[in-house]
């Protein structure tokens, strides 16, 4: 074989290549006209190599931001070095249809691009050549993986039967908020809440029923809480509330209304009704709580009084 003939093949070799690897080449010249369409961008697009030959990129793909495009492009032509866009900055460059089988749950293609600057013979700068790859396996699967983490996230700070908030999120939070308190001095206060003679309710009527009026419970809680309040299942059937930008008398008055609401509804589970109290003890933060755990023993302190005064109750932990 000439060496002309072997040079000629070794060409057509790599046009061949060019044509068919399974990523987008596309070459462009100064005035961003398509010179070279590979196979992939054919396939993908739906256009012939020659129907785009000449033609302006911007006029073929209108989802091309101009002005982006053409600034990040001039400074591969001025500094003669390569550029990248990634799908986490903007998810394509062109808005190809993804036919993944697994990653179907795409609407488009995901692509990484490269801007690869083309030198002429005399060291300028004439085209620039696009290397297009398909990322969508990776951004679902990325995807996919966030929302499971954030999912995961939330499930770990959720009671199951109540979606209150689980106790060790909540005594999380109100670490946090007594932290807040020490700067801010703001009132704060925190409701415990036990039901009143529960085991009577389970003994009488079963679990099922006993779990009916737990969930009733934290649907009443969360009616009257404000987005800004913290509510948490802290036992059994004991909740907490922490009441932040709350005085003490205004937490009284939450805690009566919740108290007497409860004490008026009913809880159906098929032909049984249900009536039950709750007793509440509130504590409002000051000087002489030096740590949260202290701050849930006084409102606990506060529960126990309101069940020793005879239940259905609201007893407030003195103000020091
Ligand atoms: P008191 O008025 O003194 O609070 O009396 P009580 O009967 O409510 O006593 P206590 O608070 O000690 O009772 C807690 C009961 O709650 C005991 C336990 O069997 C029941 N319990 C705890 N968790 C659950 C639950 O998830 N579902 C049901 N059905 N019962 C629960
Ligand atoms: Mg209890
Ligand atoms: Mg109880």
């Amino acid at each position: 074989m000439s060496l002309e003939t072997e040079q000629i093949n070794e060409l057509h070799w790599l046009m061949e290549m060019l044509h068919t690897i399974d990523v987008g080449l596309v070459v462009l010249d100064r005035q961003y006209n398509v010179q070279i369409w590979n196979g992939f961008m054919e396939n993908h697009s739906g256009l012939l190599p020659r129907e785009v030959k000449d033609k302006s990129l911007f006029s073929l793909f209108e989802e091309i931001p101009k002005e982006w495009f053409i600034r990040k492009s001039e400074s591969v032509f001025m500094l003669k070095n390569k550029a990248f866009t990634i799908w986490e900055q903007r998810p394509y460059l062109f808005k190809f249809q993804n036919y993944r089988p697994i990653t179907g749950t795409a609407d488009y293609m995901y692509q990484n691009t490269t801007f690869i600057p083309l030198m002429s013979s005399t060291g300028e700068v004439t085209h620039l050549c696009l290397i297009v790859y398909d990322v969508t396996d990776n951004a679902v699967h990325k995807q996919d993986l966030e929302q499971a983490n954030t999912e995961l996230a939330i499930l770990s700070q959720t009671d199951g039967l109540t979606k209150l908030f689980n106790r060790t999120h909540w005594e999380r939070c109100l670490q946090s908020e007594y932290k807040r308190w020490t700067r801010s001095q703001h009132p704060s206060c925190l409701v415990m809440i036990d039901i009143d003679h529960f085991k009577k309710v389970n003994d009488s009527y079963g679990h099922m029923v006993g779990d009916d009026v737990i969930r009733h419970l934290s649907g009443i809680i969360r009616q009257h809480v404000r987005e800004t309040d913290i509510s948490g299942r802290y036992g059994g059937e004991e909740f907490s509330i922490l009441l932040a930008d709350t005085c003490l008398e205004n937490a009284k008055v939450f805690a009566d209304r919740l108290r007497e609401e409860i004490e008026q509804a009913v809880v159906k589970h098929n032909d049984i009704e249900v009536r039950y109290t709750i007793s509440l003890g509130i504590a409002e933060v000051d000087d002489s709580i030096k740590n949260y755990e202290a701050w849930i023993e006084c409102a606990d302190a506060a529960l126990y009084r309101a069940k020793e005064s005879g239940r259905n109750k609201v007893m407030m932990h003195p103000k020091q």
